[in-house]
């Protein structure tokens, strides 16, 4: 007897268990497995003449020792597949994310990534599947009746393919297991769960097979028979997702090529989106028969989220993974269906504003991401896809609804950084403006600044950061005063700098600061929240540094303050001088510079 890998058995234990309601799932995700082993072994019989082409899928009740058996005419498995793919759970990451976000509970597992195989057992209590893979002159076998483990023995099979045994479990109280013995129940499963699929699912009713699925493709079945239902169901099967999609739409689009499509938005970002294991791309068909399961030539990077089905006759059958990128059919159709993605979205902006948010909220990043690769090459078809939180509105805004909001006066787009919303609401430098009425964007993602430099403009209105030491909002009159306040204070300044050396680029009288003493600001071209940013990626040995502007509050009593010490005892100053610096930085949101400098300044001065 084999032992599962441990993360496997972790999740059979919870399919076994399982109090998840909707049972019936492992049906569709059974199907869809064999349907995916048809299409493999179909592709190969484009090439080799001598693959027998009965494709299809059979399900064959056995009442008296309640059995289930669902057998395929696929690609099959060899011995080390088999060992492979039904001794570990395919998605290993799965688990090891669920247990990092703390949820370990069956029905949100299922929920979120669907379990393939292994939930058959939340119906069996023990399994055998029999396999012959294509080329292959042996078959396998493998049994299990769960957490135990699994055993693989040599078998007797004469066609390639699998089948696969359900022994299913006693009914209980709470769940008639039997009721998958009864054929009008296979047949209801079938048509809700897998009705498009492309092969003949048979059953035997009264003696001959029945077909019980229509076969024909959704996307080729007109609009008006299609239910938002089968929509949803359609996905959740083909793009193993156990959430509807968040917004789906399809077309037949006729041009310099013809294709039919469907494409999805997931309600929730995978758990891999934003890392390098992601692999986009959409399914690709020629004439219903599947050519590739991820075609990521036909996806921009940006839309990477975006899951589908392309499906054109003017494709070539046998096109290789090479000549893809080459291929003019497949170039015209990426554009096609990246114009397409662009409406959709721009429309759903518009007319489903909470689809919308929900749609930025899991991709919103990889939008970003997008404006601000290739050195903001796409920036103008996809800036109005942005979305940043607005001080005044305190929702998300577009750029759009941003400009049209400026008050009289404004020229500029001002935006703030820092971790989170509300610790960019309490950074010094904004408070004046807020009172002033000026709409803050709040950016929180690493990516932001990035964008808003990329963008540079909007709609001819500026990128403005409020860390930048020029930032300002002061009319004519209140520019004088600040000069005049910077005149005065001139020498304590001066000290100040001197004191704090290369620490700060310029000490200066702020134009922003309300009731805060002393903020930073950056001086030159990379800002503090980029260093932020910089610095903590993985591989930043070498550390950058913003130039830093010290700004301080001449209405603040600390203010009048320095000048007496400046007048009386300019070593205490000093000690202010660092203090000051250190606090300004912490709420800027970066660390104390010297911690052991600033304690020692710290107790003198107290
Ligand atoms: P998934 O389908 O999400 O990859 P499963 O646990 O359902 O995960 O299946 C694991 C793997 O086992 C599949 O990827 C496939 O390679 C193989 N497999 C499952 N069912 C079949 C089948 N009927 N014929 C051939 N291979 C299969």
């Amino acid at each position: 007897m084999k032992q599962f890998k441990t993360e496997s058995k972790r999740i059979l234990d919870l399919m076994i268990n399982s109090i998840y309601t909707n049972k019936e799932i492992f049906l569709r995700e059974l199907i869809s497995n064999a349907s995916d082993a048809i299409d493999k072994l179909k592709f190969i019989s484009l090439t080799d003449g001598n693959v027998q082409s009965d494709f299809k899928i059979q399900l064959s009740i056995d009442k008296d020792n309640k059995i289930l058996t669902i057998s395929d005419s696929g690609i099959g498995m060899t011995e080390k597949e088999l060992e492979k793919n039904l001794g570990t759970i395919a998605e290993s990451g799965t688990y090891a994310f669920k247990k990092e976000n703390g949820k370990q509970d069956g029905e949100d597992l299922i929920g979120q990534f669907g379990v393939g195989f292994y939930s058959a057992f939340m119906v069996a209590d023990k399994i055998v599947v029999t396999t012959k893979a294509y080329k292959s002159d042996k078959a396998y076998r493998w049994e299990s009746a769960g957490v135990s483990g699994y055993e693989i023995t040599e078998a007797e099979k004469d066609t390639v393919g699998t089948k696969i045994e359900l022994y299913l479990k006693e009914d209980g109280e709470d769940f008639k297991y039997s009721d998958f013995l009864a054929e009008s129940k296979l047949e209801s499963l079938v048509k809700r769960y897998s009705d498009y699929i492309r092969y003949p699912i048979t059953l035997k009713v009264l003696g001959t097979d029945k077909t019980l699925n229509s076969m024909v493709p959704i996307w080729k079945k007109p609009k008006s028979e299609v239910k938002d239902e089968d929509l949803a169901e359609f996905y959740k099967n083909e793009f193993h997702d156990f959430e509807a999609p968040l917004k789906s739409t399809y077309a037949k689009i006729e041009g310099t090529v013809t294709y039919d499509t469907m494409l999805f938005i997931p309600s929730r970002a995978p758990f891999d989106y934003y890392s390098k294991d992601y692999k986009k791309g959409v399914k690709l068909y020629s004439n219903g028969v599947l050519i590739m399961d991820k075609c990521e030539e036909l996806i921009p990077d940006y839309f990477g989220f975006i899951k589908g089905i392309v499906d054109s006759s003017d494709l070539n059958l046998n096109i290789s993974r090479e000549i893809l990128q080459q291929d003019r059919q497949v170039r015209a159709i990426a554009v096609s269906l990246e114009k397409k993605i662009l409406s959709k979205l721009k429309k759903m902006q518009n007319t489903d504003r909470e689809a919308y948010e929900k749609m930025f909220a899991e991709f919103g990043l990889s939008i970003k991401f997008g404006v601000y690769a290739g050195f903001g090459m796409k920036k103008d078809d996809l800036q109005d896809l942005l979305m940043f939180y607005s001080s005044r509105k305190e929702k998300l805004v577009t750029l759009k609804e941003y400009v049209e909001g400026m008050i009289e006066g404004q020229d500029a787009i001002y935006y703030a950084c820092g971790e989170s919303y509300e610790k960019i609401a309490r950074l010094p430098q904004i408070e004046k403006a807020k009172d002033k009425g000026y709409e803050i964007l709040y950016m929180k993602d690493g990516v932001d600044e990035f964008v808003a430099k990329v963008l540079i403009s909007y709609s001819d209105k500026k990128f403005v950061s409020v860390s930048e030491a020029d930032f300002n909002t002061l009319g004519e009159d209140e520019k004088k005063e600040i000069d005049k306040k910077n005149e005065e204070f001139k020498s304590v300044l001066e000290f100040i700098k001197e004191s704090l050396g290369d620490k700060v680029k310029e000490v200066k009288i702020s134009a922003n600061l309300k009731t805060y003493p002393v903020c930073i600001t950056s001086g030159g071209d990379l800002s503090i929240e980029m260093e932020k940013v910089l610095n903590a990626l993985p591989n930043a040995d070498k550390k950058v540094k913003a130039e830093k502007v010290l700004e301080i509050n001449a209405e603040h009593k600390i203010a009048e303050k320095l000048k007496n010490l400046y007048e009386s005892d300019k070593e205490t100053l000093k000690k202010y001088a660092i203090v000051l610096y250190e606090q300004a930085r912490l709420l800027e949101g970066l660390q104390i510079e010297n911690v052991s400098e600033f304690i020692d300044a710290m107790s003198e001065i107290i």
